[in-house]
């Protein structure tokens, strides 16, 4: 591996855009290392966001985007390294350089196709995630967003375009994109610290300055700014640097986000717990012994029902195990999905008598009944006898 230290990632990366490279930033956060926070107005919460000191930020440069100057056709060349005279070599000169190399005398030329140029940072990072309204574009109205929190961060910290840079990123399996704000200075100069300081007005302060640079003047009654314009303009999103997402900068589309988090407040998320809704239903889906267990927890999450905190739980009395619940609530209720195997007359009796013992010990006990098997043909009845027993309690 051919690595160069000392580089850093700033806006260069946006430059060598506009020059035509090939630009990919990400963001691999870390779980243990992220503070969450909500964006609220009253209960309602509007957003979330991360924050992560000393965040994982990748900057991959793919190569160069070339125009053919017949078909107009874009192509993208990657880069070449001659690792015999410690040279980097566009395509097009690196069937020559097997002859023009200038250590080829005194051993074999060795060339590394194909590579990608790859920059590490350890930055300070926050994450802004926003629900999508249903019927926009998610690249234009996460690239708007993006781009006016980054115009307002500046405005609120008085930086420079080199300071911080942002990006969208889609998240895994929904149509949502996360806007991820870095701090161009490796290790963090504070200022996205300081922006989570739930002590201070600093969160309010950059909100109010996204209605400044969206030519907002009030909301009710609306009213705009005398500059205002169209859809973008040089006063409010567009930038040199930006000039590639131009097309996606539309400052509208972000007017109905705007008039909810409007006096909206930050405040450390209540559940600190990093997973997800979604991860931890595809976590407990993977301690599931039967496709039915999985069903009832679709069902669970169909119905706004808190999901179990735990899957094939046993519990033990005097060190003893006497029963396995198939979902645990904490601190003392315990989930059983019968399905058709608990038919036979031995295996209820059994069931009975693991279940009683739990029951004497003052704990809650939920029997799922699917032991017709009539859920293969009619899979509502899942969810209907969920309601029913949960309702119960
Ligand atoms: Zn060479
Ligand atoms: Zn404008």
């Amino acid at each position: 591996m051919y690595s160069r230290s000392g580089s850093r990632i700033t806006c260069d990366e946006e430059n060598r855009k506009i020059k035509g490279y090939d630009i990919v930033i990400n963001y691999k956060h870390n779980l243990s290392n992220i503070s969450k926070y909500e964006i609220k107005s009253g209960d309602e919460i509007n957003g979330a966001m991360t924050y992560e000191h000393n965040g994982k930020i990748f900057v991959v440069n793919r190569g160069v985007i070339v125009k053919s100057k017949t078909t107009n056709e874009k192509s993208l060349q990657s880069f070449h390294y001659c690792s015999t005279c410690s040279k980097w070599l566009y395509e097009s000169t690196v069937a020559d350089h097997y002859e023009k190399c200038p250590k080829k005398e005194r051993t074999q030329v060795n060339i590394h196709k194909d590579l990608w140029l790859f920059i590490e940072g350890n930055q300070d990072v926050v994450s802004f995630e926003f629900l999508l309204a249903t019927d926009v574009d998610a690249i234009s109205y996460y690239t708007t967003l993006k781009e006016t929190i980054l115009q307002s961060l500046m405005l609120t910290y008085n930086l420079d375009e080199s300071d911080i840079n942002g990006f969208i990123n889609p998240i895994h399996g929904k149509k949502e994109h996360s806007i991820v704000i870095f701090e161009t200075e490796e290790g963090g100069t504070g200022v996205l610290k300081s922006l989570l300081n739930t002590s201070t007005t600093q969160f309010e302060k950059f909100i109010e300055n996204m209605f400044l640079i969206l030519h907002i003047k009030s909301l009710e009654p609306y009213d705009e700014t005398m500059d205002a314009c169209i859809t973008a303009c040089y006063n409010c999103l567009l930038r040199f640097r930006n000039q590639f997402e131009h097309k996606f900068l539309k400052r509208k589309l972000i007017l109905p986000l705007m008039l909810k988090i409007d006096k909206a407040i930050l405040s450390p998320a209540e559940n600190q717990n990093i997973e997800s809704l979604s991860d931890r239903l595809d976590n407990l889906k993977s301690k599931c012994d039967s496709e039915l267990e999985k069903d009832v927890l679709d069902a669970i999450v169909k119905l706004k029902l808190p999901l179990p905190d735990k899957a094939q739980e046993t519990f033990y009395l005097d060190g003893a195990p006497i029963a396995k619940a198939d979902f645990f609530y904490s601190p003392n209720k315990y989930i059983f999905v019968d399905g058709p195997p608990h038919a036979p007359e031995n295996i209820r009796e059994e069931d009975k008598i693991k279940r009683d013992k739990l029951d004497s010990k003052g704990n809650i006990i939920i029997e799922l009944d699917f032991i017709d098997g009539k859920y293969d043909e009619d899979p509502s009845l899942i969810e209907k006898e969920v309601k029913k027993e949960f309702d119960r309690l």
